[in-house]
């Protein structure tokens, strides 16, 4: 004890922890989620590290997460032991990872909760992932012993325990005084509150476990599971306390009281005995390797929740089993959130993609494709992907020149492609949402990707004078006859009530002509770069060039019988608006307003020169 250090809580901390423990109560649960979260990720940590790390980890001992209750000798209260044999933690990482918040962004997140409003603090902790804090909703005091394994830095590390108490503004690092007790990782006892002695209950647990995580941990996860069972009295010595609790390789399923055959004589006599074995909780293949049709929406959303960390359900997904042209087979799960974060548009046009989780044989290799990943456009989209038979040892550089790895971009963004269409085709109501969530990018998409450009450019919808949700094929039946030109009008900002008002449109309207009406940023760039739907051209409203198609001869003799009547006017006019405009001509596009100023067809709209100012800035 004369080791010990008392670190005090950095203030957000303490008010962090106070928050979790006040307002979460309803929602206690995820203590469990969180805890076999970080495990889980510490796993994954040491698999990783140990690939360049040369004796970190021999490549055979297990890694995997135990779980284990303990009751207190007089039956009331007790603790939770959750065990990894991850990558550890020193001294110094205890106490900046445990005792700060390494997090940016955190103390805002404080500083917009009010500590009573329990919904939103439920909604964003689940946003933020404020994981080993949870463990205070069920403890008022917490300990975690903790060895890292050896490396080059450290090659003969000690293990050290952080400790605190739920209500204290403070907690304490020392070396553990039962020594290395662990081969490597990580031990976290709850010391349950008393109100919280439930989860002692092996059943709750389990429970919890399959809900929550048994599906999204693809380490091994083993609760010790115990019952009480009759059997023969036999010498003492068969009983073994000692093995109680520890999990070696070969004790999985296997009770640590066993009846001894051979010595069973006629009628033995019989004694209850408690008998435990590691039970292995999700030995089940991960959701992704089972057959759809088994797979219910729930364990669909919640391994997305799990995964992704996002407190929203997914809008919709798409689970899917495929064969690379590299002959690479593999089972993909593809999710669309429920909307796209507000600073997509907001941020540089890179290839941030983060979020595609490549496994082989169901072991995490990373969720970072570099330059692979999928590109802004789809840089949103959430993918567990889990490849059968590369090399199991590989790292982010072989993969490099896997061409595997190449191909998974064009993969995953052909099956979204067709998830969308699939929507577009089968659920109006779902693909309007889509829209109003995903407009905006699937026009990026149309703009940016010419290989998938015409399959994209027709998942999108435009409002017109005469419909709303109006796709380009859409608007191609509803074309007039002899109409040889698809008509917009864009004005980017101005409401489609507006648009649908404009001089531009009015003539068109009472011919019974349809007009995209086109008023966000990307609506023009689009048309620019796909440039006619299926052979029709896009003709803007707003310039010159309008082809009606049913202009009848006497109109065009009309119109030049004008233009010869009104010359002087015509010339008087040019005059006089000098180099504003470049002509002036009769025109029968409008139908009430005297005249109007159109763009010469070949430059470009005032939209676009609106935007081009814009984007130069
Ligand atoms: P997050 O997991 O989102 O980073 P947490 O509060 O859950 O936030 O955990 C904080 C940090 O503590 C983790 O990032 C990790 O560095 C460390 N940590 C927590 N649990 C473990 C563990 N079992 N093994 C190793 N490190 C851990
Ligand atoms: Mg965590």
């Amino acid at each position: 004890n004369t080791h010990k250090v008392k670190h005090d809580y950095q203030s957000d901390v303490a008010r962090l922890r106070k928050i979790v423990v006040n307002s979460l109560y309803s929602n206690r649960d995820v203590f469990l989620r969180e805890l076999i979260s970080n495990a889980n990720d510490a796993l994954e940590k040491l698999r990783l590290t140990a690939l360049t790390e040369k004796g970190m980890w021999d490549g055979v001992s297990p890694l995997n997460l135990t779980i284990k209750a303990e009751r207190n000798s007089d039956g009331e209260g007790g603790r939770i032991i959750i065990t990894d044999t991850g990558i550890g933690m020193n001294a110094a990482e205890l106490t900046t990872n445990l005792g700060t918040l390494a997090k940016s962004g955190t103390s805002d997140f404080l500083a917009g909760v009010d500590g009573d409003d329990s919904t939103a603090t439920g909604n964003l902790i689940g946003a933020f992932g404020l994981g080993f804090y949870s463990s205070f909703l069920v403890a008022d005091k917490v300990t975690v012993a903790s060895l890292p394994p050896p490396s080059s830095k450290n090659p003969n590390p000690t293990q050290n325990v952080f400790s605190s108490s739920a209500d204290e503004g403070s907690f304490e690092i020392y070396p553990d005084p039962r020594g290395n007790t662990l081969g490597h990782g990580t031990e976290i006892t709850l010391y349950l509150k008393s109100d919280a002695s439930h989860y002692l209950a092996t059943s709750n647990l389990m429970q919890l476990v399959n809900q929550h995580s048994g599906f999204s941990t693809t380490f091994p996860i083993y609760i010790w599971y115990e019952t009480e069972e009759e059997v023969p009295e036999v010498d003492e010595e068969a009983v073994s306390d000692e093995q109680e609790g520890k999990l070696t390789d070969a004790d999985e399923d296997e009770a640590v009281v066993e009846e001894d055959a051979e010595k069973e004589s006629a009628s033995p006599k019989m004694k209850k005995v408690i008998v435990g074995h590691w039970e292995h909780l999700n030995s089940q293949p991960p959701l992704w390797m089972r057959d759809p049709k088994t797979v219910t929406d729930e364990e669909y959303e919640l391994l997305y929740q799990g995964t992704f960390k996002d407190f929203q359900k997914p809008l919709a997904w798409h689970h899917f089993h495929g064969d690379s042209e590299s002959g690479v087979s593999f089972r993909a799960l593809i999710y669309i959130p429920s909307r796209l974060s507000e600073e997509f548009f907001n941020k540089p046009l890179d290839n941030s993609a983060k979020d595609v989780r490549l496994l082989v044989k169901h072991v995490f290799i990373t969720s970072d494709l570099g330059e692979y990943g999928l590109p802004k456009w789809a840089s949103w989209v959430k993918v567990i992907i889990d490849a059968d038979d590369l090399p199991l040892n590989v790292s982010r550089e072989t993969l490099q020149s896997s061409s595997f790895l190449k191909q998974i971009k064009q993969i995953i963004l052909r099956r979204l492609i067709q998830l969308f269409s699939k929507i577009a085709e089968e659920d109006q109501e779902k693909y309007a949402e889509i829209t109003k969530n995903y407009g905006q990018v699937l026009k990026l998409a149309a703009s940016e990707d010419s290989k998938n450009r015409q399959k994209l450019a027709a998942l999108v919808r435009f409002n017109t004078n005469q419909r709303e949700v109006v796709s380009f094929d859409s608007y191609l039946e509803n074309r007039k006859q002899g109409q040889k030109q698809i008509f917009y009008l864009a004005d980017m900002g101005k409401s489609i009530e507006h648009l649908s008002q404009s001089v531009f449109v009015e003539k068109l309207h009472a011919r019974g002509y349809e007009v995209l009406l086109l008023n966000e940023p990307l609506d023009e760039i689009m048309l620019q770069s796909i440039r006619n739907w299926k052979g029709v051209p896009f003709q803007d409203v707003a310039k010159a060039g309008l082809d009606f198609g049913d202009d009848t001869p006497e109109e065009k003799d009309t119109i030049a019988e004008l233009t010869d009547k009104y010359a002087p006017l015509l010339e008087w006019l040019k005059i006089e608006a000098g180099d504003n405009v470049k002509n002036v001509i009769v025109s029968n596009r409008l139908v009430t307003s005297p005249c109007a100023i159109v763009a010469d067809s070949m430059g470009f709209t005032a939209n676009v020169q609106k935007l081009m100012s814009a984007t130069s800035r």
